[in-house]
């Protein structure tokens, strides 16, 4: 995979939109090999934030100034419960989506324990094969995983199994399980470090590790309650471990963006009432080489989102809000995979995580003096006209943000030191400096006709006339000066010896 910086590739990445497509920006630069999901069960983004302001969530708050983030996503428009939620944010899809669109798993209950649960299945369930980002991931050879912290999640691992799983018709055959590693436990934190460990030792292209911490206890005590807020501290702790795992293992560092969003929040003990700010205002967070520090993903995105404010948007709107349910396009675009066949949400993988590397970049003739109009102008992007005897501005452009590039006129070198020169007295030490203007030093200095009073002389590269004179009377001669063009100039001088 590339080594090349984030900036590098989403240069490419920009050129290509521009010269293809007419300016579209660059989606996800697409520079990591390893994307790490992260679902904070119950996450809203509200409570979130509260504690990150009162310095209790750390590795929430890395996301936020490391990464391209925001609060304001929206989980699925019609359903915020867990189970459904995190269907869409596997298949790209709605649950119920817009005409026909939607995977249709609206059971929030653990399948495995239906008396027919040798059948279930998202397909099953709607009646036709709905693809996933496992689906996409694996079939293309790349290693895939679910961590899990509620045994609902079997639902996955028996949905994409051997039994259920489409054929694998993407290159070699890696046959139907599409998801290499299944972990379920309760546990959180023993799931965090079998994770660690897994990824240590032969890791994963895309993993999604679910932590159900804030749910469990905002059902028990309410949502924004110190039992919610303690879990999420615990839920801050794994992220700190995963953070540690990427930065410390030289395989996955710089090479890992971490993607972390909720399934819904909640209020009071409950979250499903969609229609309730607090159910469907979530976070989504991305941190890697991929995200540009600090940024607001809605500011990243003008053309392409809307922040919905404090508005729930149907799929059916124009303007769509960011989105939990883009986690799957948005994974398989940075590792540089197509999209889920059939879904929707960033279908186009036009997401970006990274301002356009708009700028040109002035070429080698930039801050120069030039003894002709500078001909090196850009070393990326257009470069404007350049005309007339300078001193010469120019710009070069790429995508839309100038830089400015100027040179100025090479004048031609001069020698200032005026004669006759300071008298010499025989026998005595004497040094005298001459001095140039103009040109391009440093200056190479020389006696082209006439001669020194005997026991001076003059050096080459500091201009200095030296030494002890050993005769009286009047030399004249011409000191020549070359700079570093070839450009001369000449003065005669005389020198009298007393
Ligand atoms: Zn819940």
């Amino acid at each position: 995979m590339s080594t090349r910086t984030s900036l590098t590739r989403a240069f490419i990445s920009l050129l290509c939109s521009t010269l293809l497509s007419g300016g579209v920006p660059p989606a996800a630069a697409g520079e990591a090999q390893y994307v790490i999901e992260i679902s904070v069960d119950g996450g809203g983004s509200s409570y979130i934030q509260s504690l990150i302001d009162l310095g209790d969530l750390p590795n929430f708050k890395r996301f936020q100034t490391q990464g391209a983030w925001t609060n304001n996503a929206r989980n699925d428009y019609d359903v915020t419960v867990t189970l459904p939620n995190h269907v869409t944010m596997v298949t790209g899809r709605g649950v119920k989506g817009v005409a026909g669109t939607g995977h249709m798993w609206t059971s929030n209950t653990d399948p495995s324990a239906d008396p027919a649960a040798l059948t279930y299945s998202i397909q099953n369930n709607k009646g036709a094969y709905v693809s996933s980002v496992f689906d996409v991931v694996h079939d293309n050879g790349l290693r895939s995983a679910l961590y899990a912290t509620k045994s609902k999640f079997s639902l996955f691992d028996h949905s994409y199994n051997n039994g259920n799983g489409a054929p694998d018709n993407t290159g070699p055959d890696n046959g139907p399980n599409k998801i290499d590693v299944y972990v379920n436990s309760a546990d959180s934190s023993s799931v965090t470090d079998s994770f660690v460990a897994a990824m240590k030792s032969t890791p994963f292209n895309y993993a999604l590790l679910h932590y159900t911490d804030g749910d469990t206890a905002g059902h028990a005590s309410g949502w924004g309650s110190a039992a919610y807020n303690n879990a999420l501290v615990a839920v801050d702790g794994y992220l700190g471990r995963i953070f540690e795992l990427v930065t410390s293992t030289p395989a996955l560092q710089g090479k890992t963006d971490i993607i972390l969003t909720a399934d819904h929040g909640g209020k009071g003990t409950d979250h499903s009432l969609n229609s309730e700010p607090l159910n469907y205002t979530i976070p989504l967070y991305v941190w890697g080489p991929d995200a540009e520090a600090g940024a607001d993903l809605y500011g990243l995105n003008p053309s392409v989102r809307a922040d919905p404010g404090s508005s729930r948007p149907p799929y059916t709107d124009t303007a769509q809000p960011i989105r939990n349910g883009e986690m799957a396009n948005l994974a398989l675009d940075i590792l540089g995979l197509s999209g889920v066949p059939g879904s929707t949400l960033d279908q186009t993988q036009d997401l970006a995580l990274a301002s356009p590397f708009a700028n040109g970049e002035c070429g080698s003739d930039n801050g120069k003096a030039l003894p002709a109009a500078p001909v090196n102008l850009c070393n990326a992007g257009v470069a404007s006209a350049v005309s007339g005897a300078g001193p010469w501005n120019w710009s070069c452009t790429n995508g839309g943000v100038k830089v400015a590039c100027s040179a100025t006129v090479l004048t031609t070198p001069a020698i200032t030191t005026a004669s006759p020169l300071p008298p010499a007295t025989r026998k005595t030490a004497y040094a005298v400096a001459l001095s140039a203007t103009g040109g391009l030093p440093p200056y190479t200095w020389a006696i082209s006709s006439g001669k020194l009073p005997p026991g001076l002389s003059l050096n080459g590269t500091t201009g200095v006339i030296s030494g002890k004179a050993s005769k009286t009377g009047t030399a004249g001669f011409t000191v020549k000066v070359t700079d570093t063009t070839g450009a001369m100039a000449t003065r005669a001088f005389s020198l009298t010896v007393r």
